[in-house]
């Protein structure tokens, strides 16, 4: 019986957080700085509540300061502006994070666009997504999902070079910057999404797949094509009567199969996720070091 080699994501998120906490100290032995990230959070939704105390908490645990930015849900635009021009100004600030999504009067590209290139660790501003589009062109901080997804294949040995990859989704924060990304390492990319027919015939042409449909179990075993790499970004509650919360995660591969035929597979829980998080630590990492060492 053939078995995929699971990645186990918390593994590597963990090790990559370590080589970050070392960093950290060094450059706060040589320099008497560390990095700073101010994490800005507009109302109050439960799930951006608890993405922002879970960074809060993987700032800390690697020494990096975190800023916490919490405005109420009626702010302006103007003043949610004016916050972002006033973190730009802060040299303890290395990075800006303003987490999404903003309530429905405020422009949220407008927001994203003020904030400092230098200080874009999410990898959201126009211009950094701009630069991953174009050969030759470097952006100052890559998304960091698409980045977690990328860490995953080269620390588990892949290789994306001339390979076929299929990205299933084309959303600003994961599907089309991933399939840039994937362009940039010399894949030949695909982009599966929601008007795509026949998406099987597809991916199973694959040798990497990226999912990030948000759509639950969604690709079958019999879509992956022997030996491929499976990334699954995927994070969907299905309800689970057997849970105390009532609901458990799954993504958008059906796991049990896939793991029948692919050569390796993400697990969802305990894949891409942790890894997003260790990304944003290593872009606020990135971004001081650029200002600090200069
Ligand atoms: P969006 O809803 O913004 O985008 C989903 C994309 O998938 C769209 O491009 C859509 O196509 C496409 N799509 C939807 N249904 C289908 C379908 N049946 N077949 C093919 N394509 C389809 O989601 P996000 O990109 O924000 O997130 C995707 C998933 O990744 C979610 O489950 C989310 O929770 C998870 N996620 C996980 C993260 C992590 O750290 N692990 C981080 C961010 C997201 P169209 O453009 O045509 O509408």
């Amino acid at each position: 019986d053939h078995k995929a080699t699971v990645i186990d994501g918390k593994a590597v998120a963990h090790t990559i957080r370590s080589e970050i906490a070392d960093e950290v100290r060094q450059l706060s032995q040589k320099y008497g700085k560390v990095p700073g990230l101010a994490v800005v959070l507009v109302g109050h939704r439960k799930d951006s509540q608890s993405y922002v105390s879970m960074k809060r908490k993987a700032c800390a645990e690697v020494g990096i300061k975190s800023f916490d930015i919490g405005l109420p849900e009626q702010v302006s635009e103007a003043e949610l502006i004016s916050k972002v021009h006033e973190l730009n100004a802060n040299p303890d600030v290395h990075g800006i994070l303003v987490q999404l999504p903003l309530p429905k009067h405020v422009n949220e590209e407008k927001v994203l666009g003020e904030i400092s290139l230098e200080k874009d660790v999410d990898g959201f501003h126009p211009l950094n997504i701009g630069k991953l589009a174009m050969k030759g062109r470097e952006p100052l901080f890559l998304p960091c999902t698409p980045k977690g997804c990328l860490e995953l294949l080269s620390r588990s040995g892949i290789s994306i070079k001339g390979k076929k990859a299929v990205v299933v989704g084309r959303s600003n924060i994961v599907g089309l910057p991933v399939s840039l990304l994937l362009l940039k390492e010399d894949a030949t990319v695909t982009i599966v999404h929601s008007r795509t027919k026949e998406p099987e015939k597809i991916i199973r042409e694959a040798d990497i797949v990226i999912a990030a449909a948000g759509q639950a179990n969604m690709i079958q075993g019999s879509w992956i094509k022997s030996g491929a790499a499976v990334i699954d970004v995927g994070t969907n509650a299905v309800d689970d009567r057997t849970k105390k919360s009532g609901y458990r995660l799954v993504g958008d591969v059906d796991f049990k199969e896939a793991s029948k035929v692919a050569g390796w597979i993400t697990p969802v829980p305990g894949g891409v996720g942790p890894m997003t998080v260790a990304m944003l630590l290593k872009n606020t990492l990135d971004g001081a070091k650029r200002v600090i060492e200069r």
